[in-house]
């Protein structure tokens, strides 16, 4: 198969009909037409095999995981998601590798009314870049530099689950059944575009997405903001499979859920500084954490709760110029903020 026959086979056939998309792919470019009084967001990622997924991710899930991570770039920016293009570099012309590919790819930009713009197929080591472009306008898009001390700081649903998985998978236990969950959150992530729309509705919301962890991301946000943070552990939201995988007796393979939901204890578990250590910088949790002030946070917890989007307070903004962590009794935990740096020395 050649380039030009992968192309006319799995990339130019629209699966998401806009009618902004006024030339899709085929031509030397496309013909955009963006809506009047928007400004555009626009954002690129690229994967690699063996960084950003391990190598055994099946496609479906790397097609998946390709456009979820740049929805979730929208997501923090309270942009809507519209286009997107697809660079592809693959070692061989495989169909069947590009048709499952897609298969994750489209279940994803058909969900988010996303269309498939144009792209790149060349051939080379696996890696895929995509870009993507939504519609905000500039009075409301969610920015990194707004935030004040004394706002309160939030994340969406739980923390921690991403990084478990890929343990799981690098350490060959992907057929645990109670690891499932975790490994679907690495190679699955849900952006929270939803919740980035409602929080434009509000004043002066500070956002970012949760790639590189929490402390990583909050940090970004405390630089760009000139602020500092008060984190209460006890407080980030754990789903229970990473309860239980923290539990368990041998980091929770060998538990049983039943089990131990009789001594579940959310505010003691897990304990460990290097059990926060983990949770706190692990990353690919893609969730959004975001600070706004206390009449902000009523309002946006009825809109969420209307929709049944998590949300749990975790912290404040402070002026310190540093991110501290306290446990349940208010004892600092001195965690280190380490996050995912492609070229830090530090392994
Ligand atoms: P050019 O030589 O003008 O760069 P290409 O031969 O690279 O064009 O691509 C031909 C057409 O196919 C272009 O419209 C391009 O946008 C589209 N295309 C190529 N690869 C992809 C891809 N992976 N996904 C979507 N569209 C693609
Ligand atoms: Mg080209």
């Amino acid at each position: 198969m050649s380039e030009f026959d992968l192309i006319n086979q799995y990339f130019k056939t629209p699966v998401t009909l806009r009618n902004d998309v006024l030339l899709g792919p085929g031509d030397d470019c496309a013909l955009l037409s963006p809506p009047p009084g928007k400004v555009l967001a626009v954002s690129t990622d690229t994967l690699i095999s063996g960084v950003h997924f391990p190598q055994s991710t099946q496609p479906e899930d790397i097609g998946y995981k390709v456009l979820a991570v740049n929805l979730s770039d929208l997501a923090a920016m309270g942009a809507e998601p519209a286009w997107v293009s697809l660079s592809i570099s693959l070692p061989e012309a495989d169909s069947g590798w590009v048709e499952r590919f897609m298969q994750g790819f489209n279940e994803l930009a058909t969900g988010y009314n996303v269309a498939l713009i144009g792209g790149d197929t060349t051939r080379g080591a696996l890696s895929i870049t995509v870009n993507i472009t939504g519609f905000v306008t500039e009075r409301t898009a969610l920015r990194r530099n707004t935030a004040l001390a004394g706002d309160l700081i939030f994340m969406t649903g739980t923390l921690g689950d991403a990084g478990v998985g890929l343990n799981a998978v690098l350490n060959n236990n992907t057929h645990d059944k109670h690891l499932a969950h975790c490994i679907n959150r690495l190679n699955r992530p849900q952006p929270r575009i939803q919740a980035g729309l409602l929080l434009t509705q509000l004043d002066r919301v500070t956002s970012i997405d949760i790639s590189d962890g929490l402390l990583a991301d909050l940090g970004h946000i405390c630089e760009a903001s000139k602020t500092g943070a008060i984190i209460k552990l006890d407080k980030i939201p754990l789903s229970d499979e990473l309860i239980r995988y923290y539990q368990g007796p041998e980091a929770g393979l060998n538990c049983d859920p039943l089990d131990s939901k009789l001594d579940f204890k959310p505010d003691s578990i897990p304990g460990s500084i290097a059990d926060w250590q983990a949770i706190t910088c692990s990353g690919d949790d893609y969730e959004l954490c975001f600070s706004c002030t206390e009449q902000s946070a009523a309002k946006m917890l009825s809109l969420f709760k209307a929709r049944s989007l998590p949300v749990t307070q975790i912290g404040r903004m402070t002026s310190s110029g540093t991110i501290e962590c306290l446990d349940k009794n208010a004892v600092p935990h001195p965690l280190k903020i380490k996050g995912f740096n492609h070229f830090s020395n530090e392994k």
